[in-house]
């Protein structure tokens, strides 16, 4: 059985890479029939955040991804939360150092600074605690056996390393970049345990991932440096037989293609790249969502979907279940993606038009709402089917439907100048006395007749005066089908705008 897991470090706002990761392991797991795991590593505990796991959870629960075991929702093979399994990973630690595969080391951090020092100064391009540095450094590889036990005993601060070995190549076979070889001499003995009693990153991540049967291992290409290490561990634990797969996704790349996306881009730009508003604890700092800036979870997550997939054709609207379907990780890409909100946006637009107009009406009635103005559900439904064709944001349909509501008290002063003239004013009084000796409701049909009709009459190419019209009622130039403007304002305010117009 598939077994896929979401490992997220609760370190602040969860970034729209990171979505994506638990989009594709969700896609995964569900088109297999297998199992999609939520996990907190929160080893660094210098690193957390307060919120950070809430809003985790809450950004999936928005894009209506469930996990099917998570902190919150626990399987067999909890905790779920690596700092709430602290007490199991000294055992493997232990079972390396017995090994000969891991050391401890009681280098001080001015140790440490110092080795860097000298190996930047001897023109090494990236210091290393490696298997050439370590012949100088503190620890129980260098130091006499009965010294390493008497500062283990007097509990002097220690870490445990892994003991890289030289010169081998490390080789794995990536699902979406094929063979991936890695010589030994250039990975660091990373260390293993901390001096606080946690592990890293590193030690954590593979135990659990193997104590927790995970099958499959797809997650950012920031983790593929990372990978010839995590191959190691697994080899010197014994665990080679069941290593899962790895799939490392590309690269999300700012909009100009050059480098990674990040924060910066989405406030120079003024777009989200995060799902939801968040407020940074440490210092205030607010980043945008997509949530709150209008875009709806099913054309975020179809956007999502296409940052770095693509089903091989030319089809690009697909709900979720339809994502299921035709998820493969072979079509996953292997260069980065370039983030392209015009394309969120798209999306929106589509998803948008496609809602009923009970559902988009909710939306209009509760901005209505806020301004204390209240209309039927009937006329509040009109309005928005109207409006959708043109609406990027469910906000929209009442920023740009206003007219539909209030009389415009003032025009585009461009458009008056241009169009306004004694034709308009012409066509529109006879319209109003046609208007005043109707009866029954106004359609758009009866409405495009008679305004047809009174042109004719006045010999006045209705084309000519068209956008004067529209100014006249809407106080705008443009906007969706006039007609049926008219049909849904009905035909007492009609008279009443066309008589503000003229005055
Ligand atoms: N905790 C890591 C992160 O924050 C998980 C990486 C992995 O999936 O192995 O991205």
């Amino acid at each position: 059985e598939v077994r896929v897991r979401f490992a997220p470090s609760p370190t602040g706002a969860l970034h729209i890479g990171g979505v994506r990761t638990a989009l594709y392991n969700y896609l995964f797991a569900k088109k297999t029939g297998g199992k999609f795991l939520l996990r907190i590593e929160d080893t660094d505990q210098n690193r957390y955040v307060p919120g950070a796991e809430e809003y985790i959870k809450n950004s999936l629960e928005w894009i209506g991804i469930e996990p099917d075991e998570s902190p919150w929702n626990p399987g067999e093979v909890g905790p779920y939360r690596q700092s709430e399994r602290k007490a199991m990973y000294m055992e493997y630690a232990q079972y390396l150092l017995d090994q000969g595969h891991a050391y401890y080391a009681f280098d001080t951090s001015d140790e440490l600074d110092e080795m860097r020092k000298r190996l930047t100064a001897a023109r090494v391009v990236s210091p290393q605690y490696n298997s050439i540095t370590r012949t100088q450094m503190k620890n129980s590889l260098t130091l006499p056996a009965d010294e390493v036990k008497a500062r283990l005993d007097s509990g002097d601060p220690y870490v445990i390393r892994i003991k890289i070995p030289r010169k081998e190549e490390v080789r794995l076979n990536d699902m979406v970049r094929g063979w991936v070889m890695v010589h030994s001499n250039s990975l660091d003995d990373k260390v293993l345990m901390k001096s606080d009693g946690m592990p890293t990153y590193h030690l954590a991540n593979i135990v659990d991932d193997h104590l927790m049967g995970i099958t499959h291992v797809i997650r950012g290409e920031e983790w593929l440096p990372s990978a010839p290490l995590h191959v190691l561990l697994y080899k010197f634990l014994g665990w080679e037989d069941s290593m899962p797969q790895f799939a490392h996704l590309p690269l999300l790349l700012k909009p100009d293609g050059n480098g990674k996306l990040s924060k910066r881009d989405a406030d120079k730009h003024g777009f989200p790249i995060f799902p939801l508003n968040w407020t940074s604890p440490e210092n205030g700092e607010l980043v945008d969502g997509f949530k709150e800036a209008g875009y709806l979870p099913d054309a975020f997550l179809n956007f999502l979907a296409f940052l770095g997939w693509n089903p091989g054709d030319q089809r690009e609207i697909f709900n979720i279940d339809e994502l299921i379907e035709a998820f493969s990780i072979e079509r996953i890409g292997k260069s980065g993606t370039k983030f392209d909100i015009n394309k969120a946006k798209w999306y929106n637009e589509q998803y948008l038009k496609n809602k009923s107009n009970t559902e988009l009406s909710a939306y209009l009635l509760s901005d209505l709402d806020k301004e204390n103005v209240s209309i039927s559900t009937e006329k509040a439904e009109k309005i928005v089917s109207l409006m959708k064709e043109r609406a990027t944001f469910p906000g929209d349909l009442w920023k740009e439907g206003r007219f539909m509501v209030f009389a415009p008290k003032t025009f585009d002063q461009q458009i008056v100048d241009k169009k306004w003239n004694e034709n308009v004013v012409i066509v529109l009084t006879a319209f109003e006395e046609k208007l005043n000796k109707i009866t029954t409701a106004l359609t758009a049909d009866m409405a495009r007749t008679m305004l047809g009709d009174t042109a004719e009459e006045k010999e006045i190419k209705l084309g000519k005066i068209m956008q004067a019209v529209r100014l006249a009622i809407t106080g705008v130039g443009a906007g969706p089908d006039l007609m049926q403007i008219f049909e849904i304002l009905g035909r007492e305010e009609l008279i009443e705008r066309i008589n503000f117009a003229l005055k």
